[in-house]
């Protein structure tokens, strides 16, 4: 049932309210729609929280909602979605108009049949495969639905800000307010139909210092194989929004709660114990401190970067396959370039559209040889490369853990910001 919630109930603070997102809704509902504040923005007003970014939901079709705004683009295949985009450059802000969606059929929801090829003909579709896992996800529909068909009932809130009402089917309020994380509908079910729920799940309770509700923590496990179904490039966007959600410690700490620590990311079984924790020592140290300076970042709003969190993460595992090779008689350089490769295939995989992130992974290890090097013309060209400044970082982080000797970081540091006389006398030093 369709419960509205004024403002004295749900105390929703409108300073923290985004203005575009206000104004969306706005133009929508100037136009005969519906239109409402949807999802994690709402559950994150609800705690108190400023939302990192504000989707919208409405009964417009994607075709209606772009032609209500000037700057609008309709993307995604998979679950076509309007972006409504503000301002330019670094300042330009995207706000995600979906509309809302039915829920799948029965038919649809045990596996692909005739019915399903029929939709997928007319083009709008839930396709599924023979996992139960749905494809597609083109078919519109009530609010009603398109709230069951969201995954935790936190998440399934709709607010109206110029009336003020926040409207919720599934008792999202209350569970919010309990802190609670409970799925819609029969989790098991719910899994199957997309398993990275099982990775939200985990996402949110970390994120969100939420407790599983019981019925939703107990398939949790035994689903976790369905995620060998999911495409890796989703797979690993998901890993890499549960490290970035301020809270990655937490995420680690779910994941081992929950039994998936291991054997679900590759990339977390190259840094983690059979038991799911850091390492003792400067390995897990290492970790540690970067996952403590990435969640820093991320509270204080400051970009992070994914490519420096992996390198990080796989860093250990580069040196342990540098060190082998090195000892096979290989020399260092060309050492590193294989200890790398290997250390991707093992662990990153073939991820389609990431050669950016992966280059970047690269460059950050292969300058730690280079900062070994302080002589010559290869310093100069070292500290006027584009993506010095994550080196160094990475080489600070192994001078705080003990790795190496902290007078090279301070060299470095030494030497970038010095004058030229000072860059002179420190490769006099360093001769
Ligand atoms: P965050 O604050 O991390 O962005 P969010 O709840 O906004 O969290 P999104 O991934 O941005 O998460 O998704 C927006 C909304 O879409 C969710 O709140 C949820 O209602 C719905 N949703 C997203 N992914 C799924 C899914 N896999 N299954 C069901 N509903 C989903
Ligand atoms: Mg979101």
């Amino acid at each position: 049932k369709r419960v509205e919630v004024p403002a004295e109930v749900h105390g929703i603070n409108p300073d923290l309210l985004d203005e575009r997102a206000v104004k969306v809704v706005k133009t929508l509902t100037d136009a005969g729609f519906e239109a409402y504040i949807v999802g994690g923005a709402v559950r994150d007003l609800l705690l108190g929280m400023r939302p990192k970014d504000f989707d919208v939901a409405t009964n417009a079709t994607p075709e209606q909602v772009k032609g209500l705004f000037r700057r609008a683009f309709i993307i995604g295949r998979r679950f076509r979605i309007v972006h409504v985009v503000y301002g330019r450059g670094r300042e330009h802000e995207v706000i995600e108009v979906s509309t809302f969606r039915a829920l799948p059929t029965e038919s649809e929801a045990v596996g692909g049949n005739e019915k399903t090829a029929k939709s997928e003909l007319e083009g709008k579709s839930h396709a599924v495969d023979a996992s139960g896992r749905v494809l597609r996800d083109n078919v519109w529909g009530p609010q009603i639905e398109d709230a069951a068909r969201r995954d935790f009932t936190v998440n399934a809130m709709y607010y109206d800000p110029v009336r003020r009402l926040v409207v919720d089917y599934h008792g999202g309020l209350a569970d919010a307010k309990a802190k609670v994380l409970r799925m819609i509908g029969d989790p098991g079910t719910r899994y199957r139909e997309d398993p990275v729920r099982i990775i939200r799940a985990v996402r949110f309770a970390a994120k969100l210092g939420f407790e599983l509700e019981p019925k939703t923590l107990a398939p949790v496990k035994a689903s976790s194989a369905l995620l060998a179904n999911v495409p890796a490039s989703r797979l690993f966007d998901e890993m890499i929004k549960l490290l970035q959600t301020g809270h990655s410690l937490a995420s680690i700490a779910q994941l081992k709660k929950l039994g998936l620590a291991r054997g679900v990311f590759a990339v977390l079984d190259a840094m983690l114990t059979e038991t799911g924790d850091l390492h003792e020592g400067v390995r897990g140290n290492f970790v540690r401190m970067a996952f403590e300076d990435t969640d820093r970042r991320v509270q204080e709003g400051r970009g992070v970067s994914p490519s420096f969190m992996l390198a990080c993460m796989l860093w250990y595992e580069v040196l342990d396959r540098w060190t082998k090779i090195r000892d096979g008689g290989e020399p260092a350089v060309p050492a590193l370039a294989q200890a790398i490769d290997a250390v991707f295939d093992a662990r990153i995989g073939d991820i389609s559209g990431r050669g950016k992130l992966a280059a970047d992974m690269r460059e950050i290890w292969m300058m730690q040889t280079r900062f070994e090097r302080r002589t010559g013309s290869g310093v100069f060209t070292l500290i006027e490369q584009p993506r010095y400044r994550a080196g160094f970082d990475f080489l600070r982080l192994r001078a705080d853990v003990g790795e190496i000797d902290p007078a090279l970081a301070d060299w470095w540091e030494d030497f970038a910001l010095g004058s030229d006389d000072d860059r002179q006398a420190l490769l006099a030093d360093a001769r």
